[in-house]
């Protein structure tokens, strides 16, 4: 049995394209019929002072449990030289794979909360997620991503043109 999952991924540090490019490779090779939306290059939220991101979401089927996904997804991450003990929470990273969706299961644990919690309110990740598929749904609530998105403020998220990159 394999789940659909929506992945977000970003980065902020270093070479932001090369990490996503690098994480898209690593993560062909553990989901399947593999899609990924444009990518965006957005303002920091959180912590302000920081540099600007760039965002995209990844969904396929993977074959596991959802934390055998968070295992793997870290491991990706780490591969980067992500250092997550050092670095400040939502500060600057090399590269961040978030789980948004995984099927239609709704997970709070101490190590996972899925739907994401950051999902409702991140136009980075909810514009990218539609992109993919324009009909999702908030599994928790059956509210429809769309009409969560078109509530949210400007956010300064902004096509990325790879062009020539
Ligand atoms: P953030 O992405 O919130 O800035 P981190 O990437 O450092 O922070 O993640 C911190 C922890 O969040 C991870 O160790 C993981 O256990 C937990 N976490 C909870 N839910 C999720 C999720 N849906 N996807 C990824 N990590 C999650
Ligand atoms: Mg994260």
């Amino acid at each position: 049995m394999s789940c659909l999952t929506y992945l977000s991924i970003g980065s902020n540090r270093g070479d932001r394209l090369g990490y996503l490019k690098y994480s898209v490779e690593r993560l062909r090779l553990i989901l399947k019929s593999l899609a990924f939306s444009r990518i965006y290059e957005t303002d920091p939220v959180y912590y302000l002072e920081q540099p600007k991101f760039l965002n995209a979401v990844v969904s396929g089927y993977f074959s596991g449990t959802p934390y055998e996904l968070l295992n793997k997804t870290q491991e990706i991450e780490d591969s980067t030289g992500r250092n997550r003990s050092t670095s400040i929470s939502r500060g600057p990273r090399t590269l961040d794979i978030d789980i948004v969706l995984f099927g239609n299961k709704v997970i709070k644990s101490s190590l996972l909360t899925v739907p994401h919690p950051g999902l409702k309110e991140r136009k980075f990740v909810l514009l990218p997620l539609l992109e993919l598929n324009p009909v999702l749904k908030d599994p928790a609530t059956n509210t429809k991503l769309w009409e969560l998105l078109i509530k949210l403020e400007n956010q300064g998220i902004y096509l990325y043109n790879t062009h020539g990159k």
